[in-house]
Parts: structure tokens; C-alpha cells; sequence
């Protein structure tokens, strides 16, 4: 499903450019374009969902997808060993930007807990 004006959707069509470090039936992951950390990168599902609040259990086979991919990029990223972190922000207090989920995996720097 593609949601219309959707910035992730549009990518995800090939509307607009990204860099792609990853892509599957159900997944596709790019650099973020203003990165907080030397690995930052975006996890996608390919069909549209606003967010971690749109989730069910229908959607358990993308999710699996996701999070293999992010294993998969932080051992080709070489961030596996030191540790790294994979966060999703949902709504206004969380700052989620674009409403299309998205998981971040930040590597490659010490990382302060808990989150500002
Ligand atoms: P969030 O604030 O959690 O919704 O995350 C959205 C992320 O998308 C931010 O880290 C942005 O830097 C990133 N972003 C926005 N537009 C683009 C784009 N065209 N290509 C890659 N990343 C983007
Ligand atoms: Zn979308």
C-alpha cells in the first residue's frame, strides 16, 4: 500500500533519491540524510505504515524483515561487535518526523542512556 505524498512511499517508488544500503520484497533501508551518528540508517517496510501504533499481528512476517536486515547491515557496517542501537519514534513527544515507519540503527559512537 502507498499512502499519496508520503515521503518514504515516494522513495520507495523511486520518486525521489535515496541512498540504498539494503533492499528486499519487503523492506528497504538508506543512509539517513542528516545523520547523527557515523552508521545511521533508515529501515522501511516497502507497503505503508504510519507507525509502531499501526501495528498488528498481520504485520509480524515485515517486522521479522526488518529486524533481520538490521542485524544483517550492523555486521556489514561492522558496528555488530561494539553495540549499536535500533530505535523508532512514534508520534509528537518522541520527535517522529515522517509518518511512515521507520526503524533507526545509530552505530559507530558511545550512545547516553536514557534518550533526550
Ligand atoms: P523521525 O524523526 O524518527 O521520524 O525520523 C525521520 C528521519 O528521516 C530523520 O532522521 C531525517 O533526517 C530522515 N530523512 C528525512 N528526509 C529524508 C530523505 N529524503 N532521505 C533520507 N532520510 C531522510
Ligand atoms: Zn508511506
Amino acid at each position: 500500500m502507498t499512502e499519496p505524498g508520503c515521503l518514504f512511499c515516494r522513495i520507495v517508488a523511486g520518486e525521489l533519491p535515496a541512498t540504498k544500503v539494503h533492499e528486499d520484497d519487503l523492506v528497504l533501508a538508506i543512509r539517513d540524510i542528516n545523520p547523527v551518528a557515523p552508521t545511521h540508517i533508515l529501515l522501511l517496510p516497502k507497503s505503508h505504515v504510519a507507525s509502531v501504533a499501526d501495528l498488528t499481528s498481520a504485520d509480524a512476517e515485515v517486522l521479522g524483515a526488518l529486524f533481520a536486515a538490521a542485524a544483517a547491515l550492523a555486521r556489514s557496517e561492522d558496528i555488530e561487535e561494539r553495540g549499536y542501537r535500533v530505535v523508532t519514534n512514534v508520534g509528537r513527544d518522541a520527535g517522529q518526523s515522517v509518518d511512515h515507519l521507520h526503524f533507526h540503527l545509530l552505530g559507530g559512537r558511545p550512545m547516553s542512556w536514557p534518550p533526550g
